[in-house]
């Protein structure tokens, strides 16, 4: 009997998305096998800054932990390190512009990260991961081929051929595109399909914190690891840290003459792009003129409080140039200073979408503005989903199995492409003191609420037992 030819799967771009999907299709080879390549147009793991503190749901986490060998995920805790007990909150803080508290989900805490695992999807636990080492952790085991950079696809009854910019092509049964916003494969498959400028702009930079300014922000703000300062005259600020001590570099405590303790955070500045006088475009390339444009905005839309001045501060951190090696920037984590429209991708604005050997995952399908920080974590889900779907191929069925995943994922992600973006809006709306007396007292009665359903579900969990 002849035996029937193992289908191969290309995956364009090894981000969180392209990796995990490899990492699944492996895992589940005893299932289905297939032979997967991977493609990145990077020239190496270290061609690039690989970002900085990324939000990371439960759903995600559990996605992950589906999708990985145990070999990967016993290195997890190097990306997204267990709870600090009693030190750090996981979960998001909304606060006024001047610091006060006014919603605090009561989101489940964990001991350990595998237990994010187990918690209840309705909880939408989040914590910090660090996106550049979640990326080391994932590319274990994968043998990524470097320095291709896909151009173009044909598709045929047979299968699909992939062309690089080098000139080499390789053929596959299924192409997945995991290439990111900018993805070429989503342009030419769905060209009608648009990135949309949602009239938000926003700066995201790392800064390397002392201990003295991370007690005054903790001390107005709390201990929340994603903190949310809602504006009142069109901006909002985000900020994501872990209350980890940063293992010092022996030059950073030379050049900084000092043994205190610093920590990592990373910081987005929203605000309305109707506010630039600057084409941003002219000074994006220049980190010390980006960190005095936010400052600028930051004093123009804040009032004088003690929240501003920290924030003055930590924007006063940021690395203005490239340091010379990677290790002059402790933890090895350098990202630079980021100042960008906030686009977004909504599938859902098209009228028809056809299945084919070629399929969408991650941000080429559904890039969403940061502000939820959900972007990696559909990525996740949209890989488990895809290879989930894929145990039922063979060659007669493999268009019914990718129109599963793409049910799976229109039905999930499209709406949080819309959440985020409305999100993001309504953040950098100006809400005036009429507004903002009404905004923080529905907050703080969800808070309030929150917290007794809260109490009530422990009253009936000790009941129980
Ligand atoms: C360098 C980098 C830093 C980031 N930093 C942050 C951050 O700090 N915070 C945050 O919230 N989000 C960040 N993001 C975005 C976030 O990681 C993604 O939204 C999310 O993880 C979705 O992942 P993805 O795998 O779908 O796409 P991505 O993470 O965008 O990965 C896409 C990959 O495809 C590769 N690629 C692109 N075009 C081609 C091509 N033509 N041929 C071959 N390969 C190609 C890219 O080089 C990249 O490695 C970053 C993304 C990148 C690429």
């Amino acid at each position: 009997m002849q035996q029937e030819k193992v289908p191969t799967v290309i995956i364009v771009g090894a981000g969180p998305g392209g990796l995990t999907l490899y990492h699944s299709l492996i895992k589940n080879k005893d299932k289905k096998e297939f032979n997967v390549k991977i493609f990145e147009r990077e020239s190496g793991p270290k061609d690039r800054w690989q970002g900085y503190h990324i939000g990371f749901k439960s759903q995600g986490f559990k996605s992950l932990m589906n999708c990985i060998p145990s070999s990967v995920a016993l290195n997890l805790p190097k990306a997204i390190p267990n709870p600090v007990p009693g030190v750090e909150y996981h979960g998001t803080s909304f606060s006024d512009h001047e610091g006060n508290l006014l919603l605090r989900p009561p989101f489940k805490q964990f001991k350990n990260i595998y237990e994010i695992a187990e918690i209840p999807d309705h909880f939408l636990s989040g914590t910090i991961a660090y996106r550049d080492r979640l990326r080391d952790v994932l590319l274990e085991n994968v043998p990524v081929q470097w320095g291709k950079k896909l151009v173009r696809y044909e598709e045929t009854d047979e299968g699909v051929w992939v062309n690089f910019d080098d000139g080499s092509r390789e053929f596959c049964d299924i192409l997945v595109d995991a290439s990111g916003i900018n993805s070429p494969i989503r342009k030419q498959k769905i060209p009608e399909l648009q990135i949309n400028d949602i009239g938000t702009t926003h700066a995201v930079a790392s800064a390397v914190v002392p201990k003295h300014l991370m007690d005054r922000l903790i001390k107005v703000n709390g201990n929340s690891v994603i903190q949310k300062l809602l504006g009142l005259n069109g901006d909002s600020t985000f900020i994501g840290l872990r209350l980890i001590p940063i293992e010092q570099e022996q030059n950073f405590k030379n050049k900084n003459n000092s043994d205190e303790l610093h920590y990592r955070i990373t910081m987005f500045y929203f605000y309305s792009s109707e506010l630039d006088n600057e084409e941003i475009e002219k000074i994006n390339n220049n980190p010390a003129l980006v960190v005095e444009h936010i400052k600028n905005m930051i004093r123009k839309l804040r009032p004088e409080c003690e929240m501003t001045n920290i924030l003055l501060e930590l924007w006063d951190l940021v690395p203005k140039a490239v340091p010379k090696e990677s290790e002059d920037f402790p933890f090895k984590t350098y990202n630079p200073i980021q100042l960008r429209k906030v686009r977004d991708i909504n599938l859902l604005t098209i009228n028809s979408w056809t299945s084919s050997r070629v399929t969408l995952i991650g941000d080429a399908a559904h890039a969403m503005s940061p502000y939820l920080g959900l972007g990696t974590t559909h990525a996740i889900q949209d890989a488990e989903a895809l290879s989930q779907a894929l145990l039922n191929y063979s060659p007669e069925n493999y268009i019914s199995c990718i129109k599963e995943y793409e049910n799976n994922m229109l039905k999930r992600a499209p709406v949080d492409v819309l959440k985020s973006r409305y999100a993001t809006i309504k953040q950098v709306t100006p809400v005036g003191y009429f507004g903002l007396f009404i905004r923080n007292s529905i907050l703080k009665t969800t808070n309030f609420l929150m917290k007794i359903h809260d109490s009530v579900k422990i009253l009936d969990l000790v009941k129980i037992h």
